[in-house]
């Protein structure tokens, strides 16, 4: 059979490859001049420094299947990811660990009195958080939440922490022990190479083809078997509902000899700084040296029409226009909706690929029984 695959990102990639072993034909359409979609990486051409040029992309899973499928494309290097916050003129230890409630309340507390200082201030009337706050109020207290993550969090979504679902503190861990690695899973590693080195290996087998800078058009899907959709789901069905929300990055570049920060991310936890982080890209390759580093300063907006769209919203109208795309994409034939945009989910990198593969199973197991896919 011969697919269409709109997006090289690791969605597209991972689907066109999976589709191309299996004896399948995949053209892959991409806007962009590159692959790799948001996880793209070149190399700075002043620094000779890896850029990940939409913002830091650390690669965690405990998904082991979706680990050895990555080492197949490329040589992953362990890389420990550390992150600090810069608050009220101090620095502080992310993710909340035993430092940084000691560094916060000046205090020396061990890991029991910390547990049972953190559930004084807790607030336990909270039963299932209903938000990000509630969330952070519950497990946290008010006096870590008020530092570390109101003013970061109303920036990054440009909203009240009560307007934030409760899943997305959850992404990180609150810590009783001086343990600083952001991720908890058994695999982080950085790509030797950049990620897009990876996705291009992904890509490279004879049954695919992938033209870059090329939109995914009408007439391309009468073209083919089978489209695979990785593009924002809103666009497949040119916007019938309305447009989902998504937030957009904006990065200025910072220059310096040396180093500038001294640590691969800095947050900026203040509401009253305009920016929410600094990435000092160098430092997510700690095994190559350079002279020279550049920055990005990340500010965070409501992306606006040809913004690169990067996190979905998911406030309550969204939820229902989502809703009216979902129903849509299920009545629609021919087509498979994938990735963080064709599903309009914030995904990292392992369940974007975990998901890649689950759909081609699918898509194969289809067209093996016969079946519309
Ligand atoms: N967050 C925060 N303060 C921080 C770091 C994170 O308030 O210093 C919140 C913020 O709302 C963010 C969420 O926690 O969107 C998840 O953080 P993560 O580091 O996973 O965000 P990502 O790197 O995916 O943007």
């Amino acid at each position: 059979m011969r697919f269409g695959i709109a997006g090289a990102g690791f969605s597209g990639a991972v689907i066109a490859r999976q589709l191309a072993e299996a004896g399948h034909d995949a053209i892959v359409f991409e806007t962009r001049d590159h692959v790799a979609g948001n996880c793209h990486t070149e190399r700075d051409a002043e620094t000779g420094v890896m850029v990940h040029r939409y913002g830091p992309h650390i690669f965690h899973t405990a998904d082991e299947r979706v680990w050895s499928y990555v080492n197949r494309f490329g040589v992953m290097v362990p890389y420990d990811h550390r992150v600090r916050t810069t608050v009220g003129g101090r620095v502080y230890s992310l993710p909340v660990n035993l430092m940084t409630i000691n560094q916060l309340f000046g205090t020396a507390l061990g890991p029991d009195d910390a547990r049972t200082f953190i559930a004084a201030q807790a607030d336990s009337s909270i039963g299932e958080p209903r938000n990000f706050e509630e969330q952070a109020l519950k497990f946290m207290g008010r006096d870590l939440y008020e530092a570390f993550f109101l003013g970061y969090t109303r920036k990054q979504w440009g909203l009240a922490p009560t307007e934030i679902p409760a899943s997305v503190l959850k992404r990180l861990p609150l810590r009783f022990s001086y343990e600083d690695s952001y991720f908890n899973h058994p695999h982080q590693a950085i790509p030797r190479d950049g990620y897009t080195a990876v996705v291009e290996a992904v890509l490279d087998h004879p049954r695919i083809e992938v033209r870059l800078s090329t939109p995914y058009t009408e007439a391309d899907r009468g073209d083919v078997d089978h489209s695979v959709w990785s593009g924002p789901l809103d666009a497949w069905f040119g916007f019938a509902h309305g447009r989902l929300g998504y937030r957009t990055l904006d990065f200025e570049e910072i220059r310096a000899d040396g180093d500038h920060l001294g640590c691969a991310v800095m947050n900026y936890g203040d509401l009253e700084v305009p920016h929410t982080r600094i990435a000092e890209h160098k430092h997510f390759a700690p095994w190559e040296h350079h002279a020279q580093t550049v920055c990005f300063r990340e500010t965070s907006r409501l992306a606006e029409e040809g913004d690169t769209p990067y996190y979905p919203i998911r406030l309550a109208e969204d939820k229902s226009l989502l809703r009216s795309y979902v129903d849509a994409a299920r009545a629609e034939r021919g087509v498979t909706f994938v990735g963080r945009l064709g599903t309009y989910r914030y995904l990292d990198m392992d369940v974007t690929i975990g998901e890649a593969l689950a759909a081609a199973d699918g898509i194969l197991a289809a067209v093996e029984a016969g079946r519309a896919v």
